[in-house]
């Protein structure tokens, strides 16, 4: 099932060309009252939402994608994690290149552990990215997304694929500079999530998934899931050894090779397998 969040925060299922508005599949989500707990509610209760949405879908009201506005499939995570040099044809690159690196040396991702996106920063694709320091390099990192299901700590990596709700395409957008990367990496609108939500029942492997990103129409990065050094039950292992992860937490899983600077008018568009086809536009603030 691919779920999106459109306009002004309506639930779509997504098939083919089309959004059905399954927003009503929303009234099964319980109200809270202060504190709410943490996590994302639509996320901790997907199981009951499918089923209203497979209720509601046969006479739900249909719209071309090509025609709303696509917000993050995620409203309330608790954090966004990201995974620094977790291709190695990202490490050589960022090692040669001065613009990237700023004259620190580049480590492992078992020396840098991972690191932490502003929930701030979280915008769907027709949001776009709005570059604050454009006197400075801006760079595209184009990421499989997962998304954690429900609230797990220390578990093992052999178990940490039960704790997926499902994945969608990341942007992990960076202005380069010698300040320490989640500040860098936290500007507003500079973690993109999109375009929906596919749930993990439809990627089998998650770990073989072919992506393309361009800018203005070039290719700029191609990869494969295949190539992450830390694969995904790893990141949540690891993850999940320092801290709790809850319902619609985010990890972006790193980079491959082919970063690089984009400014205001570009059009960034991103193809992944399995999930679909997402364009975002870039302005400056
Ligand atoms: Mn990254």
């Amino acid at each position: 099932m691919k779920i999106c969040r459109f306009d002004n925060d309506r639930l779509g299922l997504v098939e083919g060309e089309s959004v059905l508005d399954v927003t009503a599949a929303l009234d099964i989500v319980p109200a809270v009252r202060w504190p709410a707990p943490p996590g994302d509610a639509l996320i901790a209760n997907l199981d009951n939402v499918r089923d209203e949405i497979d209720r509601l879908a046969p006479n739900a009201p249909a719209r071309d994608i090509a025609d709303v506005r696509l917000l993050s499939p995620i409203a309330n995570p608790t954090k966004v994690i990201g995974a620094p040099v977790n291709y190695s044809t990202h490490a050589d690159e960022a090692k040669a290149d001065t613009g990237i690196h700023h004259g620190q040396k580049i480590k492992s991702i078992d020396e840098y552990g991972l690191f932490l996106k502003a929930s701030s920063a979280l915008v769907g694709p027709s949001e776009g990215v709005a570059l604050r320091f454009t006197d400075r390099r801006n760079d595209h990192e184009v990421e499989l997304a997962v998304i954690i299901s429900r609230t797990v700590e220390k578990i093992s990596r052999g178990q940490a694929l039960s704790a997926v709700a499902g994945y969608a395409i990341g942007l992990d957008m960076t202005v380069r500079g010698s300040e320490d990367r989640s500040f860098r990496k936290s500007i507003d609108s500079y973690a993109v999530l999109g375009p929906w939500l596919v749930t993990a029942d439809e990627i089998n492997e998650p770990g073989n998934l072919d992506f393309e990103l361009s800018v203005n129409g070039e290719t700029r990065q191609k990869s494969n899931t295949s190539q992450l050094i830390y694969d995904i039950p790893r990141l949540i292992e690891y993850a999940t050894s320092f801290y709790t992860l809850h319902p619609g937490d985010i990890i972006m899983t790193g980079t491959p090779a082919g970063v690089g600077p984009v400014s205001d008018g570009d059009v960034m568009v991103v193809e992944f397998e399995r999930i679909g086809r997402m364009e975002v536009g870039v302005r400056a603030a």
